[in-house]
């Protein structure tokens, strides 16, 4: 690989701009060279791990041992008026500009959200309704996926292959490989997907930390059904609270900010804290929903 680097930080690549470094690290800007990436790390025994835009994990200081392939094939096509075919290390802010300019609606829900369509395929990437009665997942729109089996196959799968839930996909437990997505949308007028845009970013600006003023992955646990966790965390009075660099957001209990030099180990104690004092002073069990990769 004639870009291969060595010893690369990967901090820089998070939306938590926390981490240590990947032994080997490769971008990858078309599928062809994605799979031979895959190809040569199995080759060579390498464990690798597949990046997005690092908005859902939390990378540990000693960073990862084996290849990290940041993901930057982000072809996106249209046709038959109605469908797209996104490769797998689109971002889905690009898909939401082409959309609405083309007037194809379905991934307005999700404006704001970091997420290349890979990681969006890993955690069935979702948002609540425009009414906020339910909940939008990306799983509605999902037509037929093109993957690279953990057994070395290449297959079109339909949506039901990846066995989507909240927060769940099979890509959890199978290491196959999204190479691209097709996705089904809906003809609508332009003005009432930039509503909905609109909306969801005011809705977002008022609820939630600022990635560019502090660093985040989102939500660090798991939602408990009809409660919420940031509730519970407010609840036991834990917004605010600081570890190192680390702080529960006093604006959105469920997010763990980067105050500015937060290391992994602050904000993992910080989070074994919070599991600890729900389920101490209310009984509740928090799951985180982040990914903690590398050496601990
Ligand atoms: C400020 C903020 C707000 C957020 N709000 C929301 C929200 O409202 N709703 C929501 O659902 N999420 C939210 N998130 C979480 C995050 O944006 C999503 O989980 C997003 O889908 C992660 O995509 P990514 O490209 O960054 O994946 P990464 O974090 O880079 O990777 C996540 C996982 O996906 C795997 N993966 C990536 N690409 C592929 C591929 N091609 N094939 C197989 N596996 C792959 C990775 O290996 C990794 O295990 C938020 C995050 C932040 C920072």
């Amino acid at each position: 690989m004639p870009n291969l680097e060595r010893n690369k930080p990967l901090a820089p690549f998070t939306t938590y701009k926390i981490g240590g470094p990947a032994d080997l690290f490769v971008e990858v800007y078309t599928i062809d060279e994605l799979i031979h990436a895959i190809s040569e790390a199995h080759c060579n025994g390498i464990p690798f791990f597949l990046l997005g835009c690092g908005a859902n994990i939390l990378v540990t200081d000693k960073g990862f041992r084996g290849l990290v392939i940041r993901n930057l094939a982000n072809k996106i096509t249209f046709f038959n008026g109605d469908s797209v075919l996104a490769e797998s290390g689109a971002v889905v802010a690009d898909l939401i500009e082409k959309c609405c300019d083309r007037g194809l609606s379905g991934f307005e829900h999700f404006v704001g959200i970091p997420s290349t369509v890979g990681g969006a395929m890993w955690q069935n990437l979702h948002f609540l309704s425009p009414d906020r009665q339910q909940t939008v997942f990306v799983e509605e729109i999902v037509q037929t996926s093109r993957i690279l089996t953990e057994e070395g196959q290449f297959c079109t799968v339909g949506a039901e292959y990846f066995q989507f839930d909240y927060d769940k996909s099979i890509l959890q437990k199978r290491k196959d490989i999204v190479l691209d997505v097709t996705f089904q949308l809906s003809p609508k007028q332009k003005e009432e997907i930039r509503a909905v845009v609109d909306a969801n970013m005011a809705w977002r600006n008022a609820r939630q930390p600022q990635l560019a003023e502090y660093p985040s992955c989102g939500s660090v646990f798991k939602k408990i059904k009809d409660i919420g966790a940031g509730r519970l965390i407010e609840q036991v009075g834990l917004k605010g609270l600081r570890i190192g660099g680390a702080e529960v957001s006093g604006k959105h209990a469920n997010f763990i900010v980067n105050t500015g030099n937060a290391t992994a180990a602050d904000v993992l104690q910080l989070i074994q804290y919070v599991q600890e004092e729900v389920k101490l002073k209310l009984g509740y069990t928090l799951e985180t929903e982040i990914t903690v990769v590398g050496e601990l």
